[in-house]
């Protein structure tokens, strides 16, 4: 059976499929905690903010906000600007963590994609990020939709207008339409609907291992760690301090060597490499396999929590987040 309905928000279908079934299907949504409603309000100032830079630099005749975009079978998306000139939808997210490496840049390109299968006549998008406590102006990120990622949100949007309709259960957890393995993940996708994603699901047991070789590593490592922490807070804490003392220094000592009292300072003017991003070229709609000969294949290892066991085997997995 498919449906028309309102409410599905794109937002939320770029960061889960399952997400966007459920809200198709009306199932009440948590509400959010105080801090998420604040970030959400945030949101909404931040792209007031740049959408008013945006029609200063392109001129307001050029420039539409709050796009809506039908979506047959789900709704309507609503793009934050679109830049008439350059045919392109423009999405905003105001984020600490402003760069391409971030979960907020690839929900922000998945959001676009989205909005771009379904616009007229939209060739492109452009993803603002801007880190609310820099205010330095937004990096700008190109988003191109290729022929595979227009049949991939086809077949999304048939499985979300078709409710899910596919086994009582729906997907496995853990799996591209179900990303969550625990209810915690929810969070990084503010998604409101972990109690009944996960309702009746049982954390795994962990493993009980006793014998003391095992224990012992496991202290010693433990005792590493804790340390190792408790020196990179002072490490932290010296930083503010350093940066100060250097601020000082740039009006103060020149580029070279200095002798100043007791002290040899040398100043070194530092300009670093440019860096590249594969997934911004890669959401910008470029494929890197023509670059394979230049990448170094990344190593591999394991990485290691170890933190104190309310009871032996405890394992905490997290509570719904909302
Ligand atoms: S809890 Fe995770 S997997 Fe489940 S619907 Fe929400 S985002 Fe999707």
């Amino acid at each position: 059976m498919s449906q028309t309905f309102t409410g599905i928000r794109p937002s939320l279908w770029a960061r889960c499929v399952t997400a966007a079934v459920f809200q198709g299907r009306g199932v009440s949504e948590a509400e959010p905690e105080p801090e998420a409603r604040e970030w959400f309000f945030r949101g909404h100032v931040f792209e007031e903010i740049v959408m008013r830079q945006i029609e200063q630099k392109h001129g307001r005749e050029n420039v539409q906000r709050q796009v809506v975009i039908p979506i047959p079978g789900v709704g309507e998306g609503h793009a934050d600007g679109y830049l008439i000139p350059e045919k392109a939808l423009i999405e905003i997210k105001s984020t600490v963590a402003a760069y391409p490496n971030s979960d907020t840049f690839q929900f922000g390109v998945e959001q676009l994609r989205r909005y771009l299968a379904y616009h007229d006549e939209a060739e492109k998008g452009w993803l603002y990020m801007i880190d609310p406590g820099s205010m330095k102006p937004a990096q700008v990120y190109t988003v191109v939709l290729t022929d595979d990622d227009r049949e991939r949100i086809e077949r999304e949007r048939e499985h979300i207008a078709a409710l899910g309709d596919d086994g009582i259960d729906g997907p496995i957890h853990g799996t591209g339409w179900r990303p969550c393995t625990r209810p915690s993940q929810a969070r990084a996708r503010l998604c409101p609907f972990a109690a009944v994603c996960f309702e009746g699901w049982e954390p795994p047991d962990a493993t009980e291992v006793t014998d003391s070789a095992t224990l012992d590593a496991v202290s010693r490592l433990y005792a590493i760690k804790t340390q190792k922490a408790a020196l990179a807070a002072q490490s932290r804490a010296l930083e503010e301090g350093e940066k100060v003392a250097q601020a000082e220094l740039a009006d103060l000592v020149d580029v070279g060597d200095s002798v100043v009292g007791p002290f040899a300072v040398k100043r070194t003017h530092v300009v670093m490499q440019p860096r590249f991003s594969v997934r911004a070229f890669e959401a910008a709609g470029h494929s890197v396999e023509p670059l394979a000969e230049f990448f170094t294949v990344g190593s591999e290892y394991d990485k290691w929590t170890i933190k104190q066991a309310d009871a032996p085997g405890d394992v905490d997995f997290g509570e719904a987040p909302f």
